[in-house]
């Protein structure tokens, strides 16, 4: 079984690293014929508008979205979760993305870079002790349909940023629907593998 990391831009050295302490194949996926035979695909963090570009260059867009609205499951983090999400607010007009996962969003709702912050999460599913989370120029929740399940949300009083912001506790940073599992922040960038576990275990039909 092998996962794809979609290697166009961001932090996709560290999701391939996690896959690799989880003892999991991963592969780099930057063209069309990367997309065969994959069990999993993870979309990385780093620039939603960046990766929308790259992957119209690419000729990965259309392709990824087939495979993507047939059920592949997905694993977005961050700007990944930009891209899986069905309606992005304050996104570029242009900045296309792939509707797979019913949330409302609002792209760098947490504020600018010097509002980024990290906290400590209790996931549901995840055991054992809390998971450090780091949200950089980080995608707020804004809504989700009932048919999200939300795994985590953000404590009271966890978002430091310190801008003038109404992102209060109980946003929704963790969220499941069917195959496609999205964190508004980045799993990638510690040293705990429990998320990207979870992910693994969705690819191999796990709940
Ligand atoms: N703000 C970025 C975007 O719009 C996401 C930031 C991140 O992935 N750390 O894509």
């Amino acid at each position: 079984m092998t996962i794809g990391v979609l290697a166009l831009q961001g932090d996709v050295r560290e999701h391939m690293a996690a896959l690799a302490d989880l003892g999991e194949v991963g592969r780099l996926v930057s063209g069309p014929a990367d997309l065969v035979a994959l069990a999993g695909i993870i979309l990385p963090g780093g620039e939603s508008t960046t990766l929308s570009m790259l992957l119209e260059s690419s000729g990965l867009l259309d392709p990824l979205a087939a495979a993507l609205t047939d059920g592949l499951p997905v694993f977005g983090t961050c700007a990944g979760m930009i891209l899986l999400a069905e309606t992005v607010l304050d996104g570029r007009p242009d900045q296309r993305r792939f509707g797979v996962i019913d949330i409302t969003l609002r792209r760098n709702g947490y504020g600018r870079q010097v509002a980024s912050f990290e906290c400590d999460l209790n996931v549901a599913g995840i055991e054992g002790p809390s998971v450090h989370a780091v949200f950089i120029r980080a995608p707020v929740v804004e809504a989700v349909s009932p048919d999200i399940e939300v795994l985590a949300t953000l404590p009271d009083h966890a978002y430091t940023g310190g801008d003038v912001r109404n992102v209060g506790g109980g946003r929704p940073v963790v969220c499941r629907q069917g195959p496609v599992l999205v964190t508004a922040f980045h799993p990638e960038l510690t040293e705990d593998r429990r998320l990207h576990q979870l992910f693994v275990g969705m690819t191999k039909g796990e709940r």
